[in-house]
């Protein structure tokens, strides 16, 4: 029941950058539209995605991150062959975090016409 004492609750709407669409529901426009989304946007439902890194100018001329901020590094140790010995513990890989944009992984190719994992047939 509806109560007329309390304004009823506006829906927020939102404006996309990459589209211009406007949006009541982030995931669910991000299911239509191919982006670029801001960092900020992405959401544990959203999963694995591409990242890109704008620099203000263009964008960093380098493959996209795959994976979420979820990913984590694998620890490393470095023993060093001083005397003392010096051992150094350190996280490498996992989420680099500086990336500014993500899309949405393109789908998966077809399934290949053969069973060959090389690639390769003959002519005929
Ligand atoms: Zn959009």
């Amino acid at each position: 029941m509806i109560d007329p004492r309390k304004p009823a609750a506006a829906p927020t709407a939102y404006i996309c950058d990459a589209c211009g669409g406007r949006f009541e529901d982030r995931l669910e426009h991000a299911e239509t539209c191919a982006g670029p989304f801001p960092a900020i946007w992405w959401h544990e439902n959203d999963g694995d995605v591409l990242w890109w890194c704008w620099d203000g100018n263009d964008w960093l001329g380098e493959a996209p991150y795959v994976g979420s901020p979820l990913d984590c590094g694998i620890t490393v140790e470095m023993r060093s062959g001083d005397r003392p010995e010096r051992v150094i513990r350190t996280d490498v890989g996992g989420w680099p975090g500086y990336h500014t944009h993500w899309t949405r992984l393109p789908p998966q190719p077809p399934a290949p016409e053969t069973a060959t994992t090389r690639g390769l047939r003959k002519s005929t």
